[in-house]
């Protein structure tokens, strides 16, 4: 009962896929991901990465973001 979501989906540069059984853990995944290319020194990911920390300072479009991520992830098939 999980669901794959990639990280250009999710707003990143790469098609790394997370897969996970709900929209939260998606997100925490991708978190994860942003933060770990950008400490491996990839440069390509630093502005996703910006604006996922970023998002909490904006909390309005924080919010539409998260609802996206959340549309996106129900719509999805199940695999
Ligand atoms: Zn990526």
């Amino acid at each position: 009962m999980t669901k794959t979501m990639t990280c250009r989906s999710l707003g990143g540069p790469c098609d790394q896929q997370h897969t996970e059984a709900t929209a939260d853990e998606i997100i925490k995944a991708q978190d994860r991901h942003l933060r770990d290319a950008v400490k491996g020194g990839d440069v390509t990911h630093s502005e996703a990465r910006d604006a996922m920390k970023g998002r909490w300072r904006h909390p309005k479009r924080a919010m539409d973001w998260y609802s996206g991520v959340k549309r996106d992830f129900a719509a999805l098939p199940e695999r």
